[in-house]
């Protein structure tokens, strides 16, 4: 097959959908366009193994440079996308160029929400590599660390911060860590690791107000408190980048609605990974997922279809964290369970939490039971799970 596969964005999604094409035999143009300015590179070690200096800014990369140009992949990176034509089949750049395509990937990914407070412009997020150099570099001078939001992204920077001997403190405004994703259980046990290593959690509250006073900040807390801190970091969620899709008339909802082989409500215009709205079989239910998993798995499963097979995506999804000696890892989604069983031991941080819906296994996850986790993989994927659906 020939023509001009032009890709929008160089992270997880968009590079494994330029990889796949070729695996795939696709034999016409790739363009890989993307605001950001290195060279495509994962995003998962930023927030640990790259933030505690384990990792080099090298070790990030997907492939080296001479993998482009071996592949006919055309990058184009620093260039921020304005415009899509439909109609037209092209694109248009902020610099003016226009980008003709006969199939277009989007993979624009997400944007970290901001932090709604009053005094929040000096509040640093953790996106990109150019975030995490910044917040290296921020973190080295720090004496003190405020972090708004307990969830992993959080949460994995008060680890790094506290194994820098930081004093941490985290502002949470659910009643548990990583709420919405772990049960109480999982919660508990990271919580307790949390502030055996000094780590100040404070739950149920809000940051009303930052103030600046020289080179620090006094936070204000809905309880009446404040914290003082050097650096504020806040992770409190995303937003899927949809704003090109939805100017050009593409359907969406809660990011960019696809079918079962990732094509959008044009029929050559696919999304993948984090700005994906897709029917998940193994969540019974759309969802946009954001995790390397997806963004990988989407991709391949869209190539594959601009290639001509149709293979529906059904692939159980998977997810992990690592803070201190914790490794967690999840399978399946466990929203919705009515039941759930522990195997091992919490007290040892060694341990499995099985889930159930209706009898059925739903979701396993498993914290520094990697073998459990496989095996939970394997048991999801065979589980009878609804088909998937062919609505768009
Ligand atoms: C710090 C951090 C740690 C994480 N840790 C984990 C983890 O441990 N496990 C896990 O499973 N997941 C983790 N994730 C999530 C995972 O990295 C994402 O789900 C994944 O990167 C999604 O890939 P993506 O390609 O869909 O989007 P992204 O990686 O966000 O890429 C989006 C791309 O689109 C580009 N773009 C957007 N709009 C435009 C435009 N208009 N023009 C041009 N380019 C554009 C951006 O510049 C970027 O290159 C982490 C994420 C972060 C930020």
């Amino acid at each position: 097959m020939t023509g001009q596969v032009v890709i929008v964005g160089s992270g997880h999604a968009g590079f494994q959908a330029a990889a796949s094409l070729r695996e795939e035999g696709f034999a016409g143009g790739i363009t890989l366009v993307s605001a950001d300015d290195g060279l495509p590179s994962q995003k998962p070690p930023l927030s640990k193994g790259f933030l505690q200096g384990k990792q080099t800014e090298e070790s990030l990369l997907f492939r080296v440079p001479a993998w482009y140009e071996t592949n006919a992949v055309t990058l184009r990176l620093g260039v921020r996308v304005v415009q899509i034509d439909p109609l037209g089949s092209q694109l248009k750049t902020e610099t003016g160029d226009a980008i003709p395509y006969t199939h277009l990937i989007l993979a624009t990914g997400a944007a970290n929400r901001p932090l709604p407070c009053p005094g929040a412009d000096d509040v640093l997020y953790l996106r990109n590599l150019a975030d995490a150099r910044r917040i290296g570099a921020r973190l080295e001078q720090a004496r003190r660390v405020a972090i708004v939001g307990g969830g992993f992204i959080g949460l994995e920077l008060a680890a790094v911060a506290a194994e820098n001997r930081k004093t941490v403190t985290v502002v949470e405004a659910g009643s548990r860590l990583m709420e919405r994703v772990l049960p109480p259980v999982l919660s508990g046990v990271f919580r307790r690791v949390h502030e055996q290593q000094g780590v100040q959690i404070r739950l149920n509250t809000v940051a009303q107000c930052i103030e600046k006073q020289n080179e620090s900040y006094s936070i204000q807390l809905s309880d009446g408190q404040t914290v003082a801190a050097d650096l504020v970091l806040a992770g409190i969620g995303v937003i899927p980048e949809t704003n090109l899709a939805q100017a050009a008339g593409l359907v969406c909802d809660n990011g960019i609605v696809v079918n079962e082989y990732g094509q959008t409500s044009v029929s050559n215009i696919y999304a993948v990974g984090d700005c994906a709205n897709q029917y998940n079989p193994f969540a019974r239910r759309r969802l946009r997922l954001e995790s390397v998993q997806n963004a990988v798995d989407q991709a391949k499963t869209a190539a594959k279809h601009l290639m001509g097979e149709a293979h529906p995506y059904r692939v159980v999804p998977w997810f992990w964290t690592h803070q201190y000696h914790l490794k967690l890892q999840m399978a399946g989604i466990s929203a919705g369970y009515d039941q759930f069983s522990v195997a091992g031991n919490p007290e040892t941080d060694t341990f499995s939490v099985y889930y159930y819906a209706d009898g059925q296994l739903i979701a396993v996850d498993s914290l520094n039971r990697p073998g459990d986790h496989l095996k939970a993989r394997k048991l999801l994927e065979a589980g009878s799970c609804l088909p998937a659906h062919s609505e768009r």
